[in-house]
Formats: structure tokens, sequence, C-alpha cells
């Protein structure tokens, strides 16, 4: 999966977990980001909110530690993936659609270019954090993250 493609010039988006081990790149920008308020985002995170940067699978590339990536796989939902050393929150994968990945944001080295375009699961939003007055499309439940797609071609 090496990013040989003619979209790939330029600087390569990269980033990993706390401890260096788990590295990654990505071969073109993400294609939209969002604020997930879920209670499972909460209790992963330790924090009120996640933000993750969704991106098509095949512009990804683990270039260091892959063999450490674990997984949490609820019954439900995608799988999340951490790092075995340091347990940062690294990305989360579709299991009924391997073409999309959804990068932590936090974890990208720079600016990844994307910003997120609307808050999901505002329902569970804790009360010492309510969602931020900041303008952007609320659903209290799950959003369709095709929606960031759209959002993207109406930039
Ligand atoms: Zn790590
Ligand atoms: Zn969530």
């Amino acid at each position: 999966m090496a990013p040989t493609d003619e979209k790939t010039t330029g600087a390569p988006l990269t980033g990993g977990c706390m401890c260096g081990a788990v590295r990654w790149e990505l071969s073109a920008p993400p294609i939209g980001a969002a604020y997930c308020h879920c209670t499972r985002c909460r209790r992963r995170t330790g924090s009120s909110v996640s933000v993750s940067a969704l991106v098509a699978a095949d512009t990804l590339t683990i270039t260091a530690g892959e063999e450490l990536l674990r997984a949490y796989a609820p019954e439900s939902g995608w799988h999340k993936y951490f790092c075995g050393e340091c347990g940062s929150a690294v990305l989360t994968r579709n299991p009924e659609d391997a073409s999309l990945v959804g990068m932590r944001m936090g974890g990208f080295d720079g600016d990844p270019g994307v910003r997120p375009a609307f808050h999901q699961f505002t329902a569970y939003a804790p009360a010492w954090a309510p969602v931020p007055d900041d303008g952007l499309p609320r659903f209290e439940e799950r959003a369709d993250y095709a929606k960031l797609a759209e959002a993207a071609e109406r930039d």
C-alpha cells in the first residue's frame, strides 16, 4: 500500500500514538471530520468528546507498530483500534464497510486540513461538558458519515 498515486504528491499526512510505537501516514487528505459525544467515546477517551477524521482506507498506511495495534470490537458499531503499549486511541474501522477508516484526530502530527463538520450523539453529552454553540449541525443520535462527503462537496 505504498503511496505512489499521483494525488499523493506533497507532504504526506502523518501521525501516531502517544508513545510513538504506532505510526501512520495518509496519501490523501481526509474526507471530513466530526465531533462525537457518545457514551463510548466518553469512556474510551476519558474526556467529554472525541474528534475523528474519515479517510479512505486505501489512503492509509501503518508505517510502524502495526503488530501493536489492538482492537476493541463491540457487538455493534465500529471496531476501536488502540496502541497496545500506551493505550492511545489510533483509529476505528467499520466492520461492515472496509473502505472507510476513522482516524482519531488528535493523532495527527500537523494540521490535517479538515475541520469537524457536525456533532453527533449530542443527546449523550455530559452535563459538565455541554455541546458548544458553534453553529455546526447537531444530531441527537448517530449521523450518517456520508454527510461528511456531502459537506466537503458543498465547501
Ligand atoms: Zn503507543
Ligand atoms: Zn462516539
